[in-house]
C-alpha cells in the first residue's frame, strides 16, 4: 500500500482521487506547503548600509 507523503498514512489507491495523497485535504495541504516555500521567503536586513555621521569629527590629522 502506497503511504501519504503528508499525512504519512497508509492507504487504497482505489481510494485515493488524488493521488499520490490519501486525500483531497493532504493534496491542498502539501501544495500550501510548496507556495509558503515559494512565496514565504524571510525578509533579510540589508547589510553595509551603516554610516556613522560623525566620523569626520573624530578625524585627527
Ligand atoms: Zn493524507
Amino acid at each position: 500500500m502506497p503511504h501519504c507523503p503528508t499525512c504519512q498514512k497508509e492507504f487504497q489507491p482505489d481510494d485515493g482521487p488524488a493521488m499520490p495523497f490519501c486525500s483531497e485535504r493532504c493534496r491542498m495541504i502539501d501544495l500550501g506547503r510548496w507556495l509558503d516555500e515559494k512565496f514565504g521567503l524571510p525578509v533579510e536586513p540589508e547589510e553595509g548600509g551603516v554610516r556613522e555621521p560623525q566620523a569626520d569629527a573624530d578625524r585627527r590629522g
